[in-house]
């Protein structure tokens, strides 16, 4: 690697105690004395992030987002000044910088901002200097005074940042790897936490792993992928605990021979909203669905039933967490309608059979509906796109369901297509 520049990420589970950060600091030792010029991005320590939300929580219920993301970036700034020591003590030469000073500059949603630019001026001199660069995930700062705020404002990027931060700083550095360690030893055709048949992948597409990351596999953030796609960033995910090859995430040529079906995904961040005999006419949809979008509510599956006499059921998912909001904001528009009621159940999931084959091979939505049914899963909802199609179900069927269609797809058995040049080269 005698010269090569590598972005490497570390998540939360690969930092949780000083033992694992200086772990975590051989690990960087080792492939810096291979001549590598090193630029390491971290996630907060542990459950760091989890933490500091319920402390937030507990002192408000409305905390302001700029106060939040003060508080959520600290994480982040913890855990790259501790893998800085604890480099500095192997001998190391090692810095550790903020989002801002990497030069990462956003949008101004506070929570959820998109990078807007790189400008990793600070990063490339600290490699001149000889330093291995520890870069805090997850943030950076406001561009504009849009919005009425403050330019230079610390921001974040929405749980799971800290990949998005090592894509774009491997696109912008146009470094020769990425390299994603996390407690899994790559991708697997579903999560290997709860699936235990689930086979590891040696190559994925973007657009494959794109869709399982919008439908929950939270390995990579959705941003993350996008941003390797768009800019052709070649992402190894691979295990930060043992040496074992991991799985590549590019563009993928061999697509169209590959089982349709390549993965699983589910989503327990989901609850169902109903609203109960809604009057059938025009401009219904719209008084219920632009109030959630002003309350900033992600609306995602909508399912209108057949009206009776001239009322209709409306039930559409919102994420779990957002349901209490969601209530509030519906009730007045329920009352001013003329609705019979508003029905949520907290308690759902979604499971989701993904593969860029599936729009032109039929028969895939009927053997995924006969496969849940056999075992004994009711479907609550349905939707489809070109690349998957996903069901709402009730939470508690969620592992039997995630079985059955992994078996029924035969995920477990390898893709007769992958051959010893697909594998990852070793991390
Ligand atoms: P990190 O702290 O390293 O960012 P995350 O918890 O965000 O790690 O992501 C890794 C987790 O993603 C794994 O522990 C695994 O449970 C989960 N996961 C979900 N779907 C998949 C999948 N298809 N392949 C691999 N891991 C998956
Ligand atoms: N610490 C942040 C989170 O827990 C970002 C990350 O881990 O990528 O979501
Ligand atoms: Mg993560």
């Amino acid at each position: 690697m005698n010269g090569q520049l590598v972005v490497q990420k570390f998540g939360g589970s690969s930092l949780a105690e000083a033992g694992r950060i200086r772990h975590v600091a051989g690990r960087i030792a080792r492939a810096r004395a291979t001549g590598a010029n090193l630029v390491v991005v971290v996630s907060a320590m542990g459950d760091t992030t989890d933490e500091l939300l319920s402390l937030a929580a507990a002192i408000t219920d409305d905390p302001n987002p700029r106060e939040l993301d003060m508080l959520l970036a600290t994480g982040e700034h913890q855990s790259a000044t501790l893998v800085s020591m604890a480099l500095h003590a192997q001998g190391v030469n090692a810095i550790s910088l903020t989002g801002a000073q990497a030069g990462i500059t956003t949008d101004a949603s506070h929570g959820r901002a998109r990078i807007a630019n790189v400008e990793p001026r600070r990063v490339r001199a600290e490699i001149e200097q000889g330093n291995v660069v520890i870069v805090a995930g997850f943030q950076g700062q406001r561009l504009g005074s849009d919005a009425g705020g403050q330019p230079g404002e610390t921001t974040t990027l929405g749980r799971g940042g800290s990949d998005t931060t090592a894509v774009a700083l491997a696109a912008a550095l146009g470094a020769d790897r990425c390299q994603i360690f996390t407690d899994v030893r790559g991708i697997y055709t579903a999560d290997p936490r709860l699936v235990e048949d689930a086979r590891q992948l040696s190559v994925i597409g973007y657009e494959e792993m794109l869709e399982l990351a919008q439908q929950g596999a939270q390995v990579m953030q959705v941003r993350a992928v996008e941003l390797g796609w768009i800019n052709g960033v070649e992402i190894e995910v691979l295990s930060s605990f043992e040496d074992a090859p991991g799985t590549l995430i590019r563009e993928d040529p061999l697509v169209e021979q590959r089982n349709k079906v390549r993965g699983l995904a589910h989503d327990r961040n989901v609850a169902k909203v109903t609203l109960l005999a809604v009057p059938d006419r025009p401009g219904i949809a719209r008084s219920v669905f632009a109030p959630l979008a002003d309350a900033g509510i992600n609306v995602d599956m909508i399912v209108q039933n057949v009206g009776h006499d001239g009322a209709t059921d409306l039930s559409f998912t919102v994420p779990r967490a957002e349901l209490p909001r969601a209530e509030k904001v519906l009730a007045p528009v329920v009352a001013e309608m003329g609705a019979r009621g508003l029905s949520t159940d907290p308690t759902v999931a979604k499971v989701s059979i993904i593969g860029a084959g599936l729009h032109n091979a039929p028969g895939y939505a009927a053997r995924m509906f006969g496969t849940l049914a056999d075992a004994g899963v009711n479907i609550e909802m349905i939707s489809t796109s070109e690349v998957r199609i996903t069901c709402v179900i009730e939470e508690a069927s969620l592992k039997a369901a995630l079985d059955a269609l992994h078996g029924a797809f035969e995920l477990e058995r390898p893709d007769p297509v992958d051959t010893e040049a697909a594998l990852p080269r070793a991390g």
